[in-house]
């Protein structure tokens, strides 16, 4: 039996696993319960992606779809096991609706997908909040969610594994800055272009100042865009 275990279907954690899932009859996927009927019918994946990237989208590749018999749906409190390990499910909204984390309690490892941003090995690190999905408070409880599993060994997915605990805080400064200042831009300028927001959030946050090279920055200022949008819809409402 092989497994492939995905945090959340975002194009660049499960993009694959349709074709690998076609090579692999004998492959499982878990994922997430909410995410399991996108990966089954990938259409509304591939439109969204379509959406953001635009032509871009030829490079990038769609989707297929995976057989619902090789697709397993997790949920929180679920447990994976892998030969002598044993993985917990940790259901971590907030990037995405249905991401999840994988902490093995024996060794305190804790597999944190996108839940808790970037690390790169030049020591960048910075939240990721892309739309549709991205929401500040859900971000913030999933964070203290992972900080109380008090994990000895945080992997990234991107990029690699870290034992730096000051990063859930930093985490949850960053989240607080990063809506703050596009508010703020918002606030002033409703029609604002990205260029504006970079320039404020280069100003204010100095990992997107020092590391400028890491262009996914205009992700996030359009997760925050929306979720603020949102957020506005729900108090007129
Ligand atoms: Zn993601």
């Amino acid at each position: 039996m092989k497994y492939l275990i995905t945090t959340h279907i975002h194009l660049d954690h499960t993009g694959a696993a349709g074709d690998l899932a076609r090579e692999n009859p004998d492959l499982t996927v878990f994922v997430h319960e909410l995410g399991a009927p996108h990966l089954i019918n990938p259409e509304r994946l591939n439109q969204s992606v379509r959406l953001i990237y635009g032509s871009q989208m030829e490079e990038i590749g769609e989707m297929i779809p995976i057989p619902e018999s090789q697709v397993r749906p997790v949920t929180d409190g679920d447990e994976i096991r892998l030969g002598k390990t044993r993985w917990q499910v940790v259901h971590t909204p907030g990037h995405a609706r249905y991401h999840i984390c994988l902490f093995e309690p024996e060794e305190k490892i804790l597999f944190a997908g996108d839940a808790l941003g970037c690390l790169y090995p030049d020591g960048a690190y910075f939240i990721v909040t892309p739309a549709p999905d991205y929401d500040q408070k859900l971000s913030l409880e999933s964070i203290q969610r992972l900080e109380d599993l008090k994990p000895e060994l945080i992997v990234f997915t991107h990029l690699g594994p870290s034992r730096d605990k000051t990063l859930f805080e930093e985490a949850r400064k960053q989240h607080r800055l990063w809506v703050d200042i596009i508010e703020e831009v918002l606030r002033s300028n409703p029609e604002a272009e990205i260029d504006e927001f970079l320039k404020m959030i280069s100003q204010k946050i100095p990992v997107v100042r020092d590391f400028p090279q890491y262009n996914s920055y205009f992700l996030n200022i359009g997760g925050i865009k929306r979720y603020l949008e949102k957020q506005k819809e729900k108090k007129d409402a």
